[in-house]
């Protein structure tokens, strides 16, 4: 496993920001503006659908966030490109369902409030009965919020989980990394999922482990552990805290770090990666716990080498006393933790954040469908968006935020907000009050 990987660098620092589009989310243009914006902002990984579809415009922003950023020059390298994953499920998972319902069924007297809880905008009602009402399948990411609201609980979900036999073109298009969720008692179902995944792995630049906690949380994971290893590439423990709900508010989050805490405690060799109810209060949270930030400012003032393997500190312990005495301390009691949270993911509250500029685009699109733009401006080397490119007819598409620049200026800016804040930790510590002596 090479060094020059920059995700893999932000791993070892502590600062891994990973872009969560939805396992089940298939909407391409958000799924390709997230990207692209994310991209930009300096993004790790990006972790979409394990859907063809979702994938290649998944790779298309890349390309295209690769373009905005050298301007179309082919001698400008640009080596900012998140790594690829893929999403997969060993059994039932909220990540991987769909909403359904008969609006023939709903009563006159009911006010939607299934539309209006809907995050994803996926539940649409049309007074024109030849127009589709119902679930927009593509935007549904699974988070159930709807099913609560029902007065009459006409609302269910159909799961998916995904056979062996489709494994291999997935990861033959192209993915850098894979996902698997499972839950605490499906060993026998990761073992199966495993066997389809295993013989690609020389091809897969990291594996993650995704799990909400359960009772024997650890030791199902350390069985997990023991079934994949030795791995050929880096682990990452996904702690899923609080399932699809980081846009919630503040309360989400307290369950993700509990979970980070809870895997960090263990031991288990790998890196830890929050998930699940993250969100803009994340960062704070964990460096006032001591979790955070610590290493990486570590590793780059005192050269500190990492093991992957283990994400050990490689150094004896003269050298580690010194660097814990001179580490900052936000908690005592919990700045003795051997280990730091290597990165975040961010799912429902990144999609949100972005919402108001997409819906700006959507807009646009509505107004001026039929959009020309001269980008010739702003891209002086020649810019060419790789699917039109391969229609011969190269002009921009008015669903691509980098058609606007106004707008992927405001997309950019942003994702950067969140993304800066496990990129520069210290600097958010400095307006965290500490706690009194
Ligand atoms: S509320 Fe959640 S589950 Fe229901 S339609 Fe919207 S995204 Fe899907
Ligand atoms: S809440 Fe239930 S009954 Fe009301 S519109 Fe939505 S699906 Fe129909």
């Amino acid at each position: 496993m090479t060094d020059l990987y920059r995700p893999l660098r932000s791993l070892r620092e502590g600062n891994w920001f990973k872009l969560i589009c939805g396992a089940s989310f298939q909407h391409l243009p958000a799924v390709r503006n997230l990207t692209l914006a994310y991209t930009l902002a300096g993004a790790d990984c990006v972790d979409v659908a394990a859907d063809p579809a979702v994938i290649a415009a998944a790779r298309e922003a890349m390309r295209a966030a690769r373009c905005v950023a050298t301007g179309g020059s082919e001698a400008l390298k640009f080596d900012g490109l998140p790594w690829l994953m893929v999403s997969l499920n060993d059994g039932e998972d909220p990540h991987f369902r769909k909403a359904e319902f008969d609006v023939e069924a709903c009563p006159a007297y009911c006010t939607r409030p299934c539309e209006s809880i809907c995050p994803a905008g996926a539940i649409a009602f049309s007074p024109n009965p030849n127009t589709f009402s119902g679930v927009i399948d593509d935007f549904c990411y699974g988070c159930g919020r709807c099913l609560t609201v029902c007065p009459i609980q006409q609302i269910s979900t159909r799961s998916y989980v995904f056979t062996p036999a489709a494994i291999a073109p997935l990861v033959l298009a192209g993915v850098d990394a894979v996902e698997i969720h499972t839950q605490v008692g499906r060993l026998a179902d990761f073992k199966r999922l495993w066997g389809a995944i295993a013989p690609s792995l020389d091809q897969l630049k990291l594996v993650a482990i995704s799990c909400p906690d359960g009772e024997n949380l650890i030791e199902y994971l350390w069985d997990l552990y023991k079934l994949i290893s030795p791995l050929p590439c880096p682990l990452v423990w996904q702690t899923d805290g609080r399932p699809m709900s980081g846009d919630i508010g503040d309360g989400a989050t307290r369950a993700t770090v509990k979970l980070g805490q809870k895997v960090l405690a263990a031991r288990l060799p790998g890196y830890v990666q929050l998930a699940g109810g993250t969100n803009s209060h994340t960062v704070s949270k964990l460096i006032k716990q001591g979790l955070l930030g610590e290493r990486a400012a570590l590793s780059s003032q005192y050269n500190v080498a990492v093991n992957s393997s283990t994400d050990r500190l490689d150094v004896s312990t003269e050298e580690a006393s010194v660097l814990t005495a001179s580490a900052p301390r936000f908690n005592e009691d919990t700045a003795q933790l051997p280990y730091r949270v290597a990165g975040i993911a961010y799912g429902s509250y990144a999609r949100t954040l972005l919402a108001p500029v997409l819906d700006q685009l959507a807009q646009r699109n509505i107004q001026d469908s039929s959009v020309s733009i001269n980008l010739s401006e702003n891209f002086p080397n020649g810019f060419h968006s790789p699917d039109t490119m391969t229609l011969g007819i190269p002009q921009p598409i008015s669903t691509h935020l980098e058609c606007y620049p106004d707008l992927l200026e405001q997309a950019v800016s942003l994702a950067d907000s969140l993304v800066s804040q496990i990129k520069s930790p210290m600097k958010l510590a400095q307006t965290i009050p500490r706690q009194p002596g």
